[in-house]
């Protein structure tokens, strides 16, 4: 989905963006690997506490997400 392509070589700002979409989305798609494999066995407060996180690192990845393409549209890279 967020792949690195060597053609994107020529803009570095693109690619640090690139890399900054790709982190967030690890982070995202690590914790919410975690929330589900524990959901159900862990305490009410530990769960809210884990989907708090979940839902800053949406909106992280998001924001991420929304930069590259803003990038993208401008710069035409
Ligand atoms: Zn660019």
């Amino acid at each position: 989905m967020f792949e690195l392509s060597p053609v994107l070589a020529g803009c570095r700002e693109k690619e640090r963006l690139l890399v900054a979409q790709n982190k967030a989305f690890d982070v995202y798609s690590r914790i919410t690997a975690e929330l589900a494999k524990h959901a159900g066995m862990m305490a009410d407060a530990d769960f809210q506490f884990l989907y708090d996180i979940v839902v800053t690192a949406r909106q992280v990845l998001s924001e991420a997400s929304h930069h590259l393409s803003e990038h993208t549209a401008k710069h035409g890279c």
